[in-house]
């Protein structure tokens, strides 16, 4: 058995997955790295030292930028980053209908154009298990399309109909991949993708006509592309129900530590976003009283670190004053400390919730973080 849920508070879970590159904890926070990097000069050596378990990486990206053959015949993503923990792909469906220039979507794929050198290039299902077949990675995502969330009623039927056939593909290319000689991970894991925008009855049906499918595991996608956070909630309270419980349940591209809290609460257990990187490069720092803008004068003489008691590797030395200094004299080393402060806060909040979660104790833990944060620091 691959996934064990070890237990359970309401609908909260916590499990163990077992994967070719070792056991993920969950819940679990994964760690973006686009282009097989975390942006803001972060190592995968920083990645052990700040207790992520899982790294993300991006097919679309990896795919028209150094080319997924070339990753294979250098040893696969592991062997090229230095990364022996598992990795997580993305399908490359979310970059294609949001950062390529789309051409066609049709039965069999989309054609759109590279957003680096422009040249057309054709995914459907089977190109996007190979290029992730290609990477070796632990886990590979289904290749779907994310309709805007707004999008109306039948176009969202019409193509979630065509990610469940996709669907169908992408488990039936990988199955013949796995199979290969010299494919780098032959225990490649497939995650199916459930989709409908805001629409409740399409998402449902289809969350159990994929639950179908007996994968790995499955995650929700299409949400954090613009609809309200109670739009999203709303989503998970109708929809996770209808994931298999003895599955990992991935909530893709979500979202501040509250909105973490919020689905961990109603039976996710993987999460994915670019928030603590992104705005560790431009100075906003996580706590647990808030979030800071290291930018703000009030710091220039803050010799505090950013949170007294983190043990990250930017507050164990330097203080609000000095990162702040770095930050106005664009030194690469001020947005560098304040991603890693701020993986560490996602990584250890998610260590947080599963000691939490162990103990039986989710629901307070979850409404002191929740009230710690809002008050803001004194
Ligand atoms: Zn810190």
């Amino acid at each position: 058995m691959k996934y064990e849920l070890l237990k359970t508070e309401g609908r909260a879970k916590r499990g163990r997955f077992h994967t070719a590159h070792g056991v993920i904890e969950t819940p679990v926070f994964m760690n973006v790295g686009t282009v097989a990097a975390i942006k803001g000069a972060v190592s995968t050596d920083d990645l052990r030292d700040i207790k992520c378990q899982v790294e993300l990486s991006n097919t679309y990206h990896l795919h028209v930028r150094t080319g997924d053959k070339l990753i294979k015949e250098l040893g696969g993503l592991h062997k090229f980053m230095a990364w022996d923990r598992p990795i997580l792909t993305d399908s490359g469906g979310f970059q294609v209908f949001s950062l390529a220039g789309i051409r066609k979507i049709k039965e069999e794929g989309v054609t759109f154009n590279s957003h680096i050198d422009g040249r057309k290039i054709f995914m459907g299902p089977e190109e996007s298990m190979q290029i992730q077949s290609n990477l070796g990675s632990t886990i590979a995502m289904a290749f779907d399309e994310c309709p805007p969330a707004l999008a109306e009623r039948k176009y969202v039927e019409d193509s979630v109909a065509r990610t469940t056939r996709w669907l169908h593909r992408c488990k039936e290319e990988m199955a013949r991949l796995n199979s290969l000689p010299d494919t780098i991970n032959k225990e490649q894991l497939l995650f199916g993708i459930n989709q409908g925008a805001i629409y409740n009855d399409i998402r449902i049906e289809h969350a159990k006509a994929i639950s179908e499918l007996d994968l790995p595991g499955y995650a929700v996608g299409g949400l954090a592309v613009g609809e309200s956070h109670e739009q999203m909630y709303d989503v998970l309270d109708h929809v996770v129900p209808y994931l298999p419980q003895n599955k990992p349940t991935y909530l893709m591209g979500v979202g501040t530590p509250a909105n973490i809290l919020e689905a961990v609460d109603r039976g996710v257990d993987f999460f994915d976003c670019v928030y603590p990187s992104r705005n560790g490069r431009h100075g906003h720092v996580y706590t647990n009283h808030g979030k800071l803008n290291l930018f703000n004068q009030k710091f220039e003489k803050d010799m505090r670190p950013i949170e007294e008691g983190c043990g990250c590797p930017a507050c164990k030395t330097y203080s609000r004053a000095y990162i702040r200094h770095l930050l106005k004299a664009k030194e690469m080393l001020g947005m560098r400390l304040c991603v890693l402060h701020n993986l560490y806060f996602y990584n250890t909040m998610m260590e947080e919730i599963r000691n939490a979660l162990d103990a039986g104790e989710f629901a307070t833990y979850k409404k002191n973080k929740l009230a710690s944060m809002e008050a803001g620091e004194q």
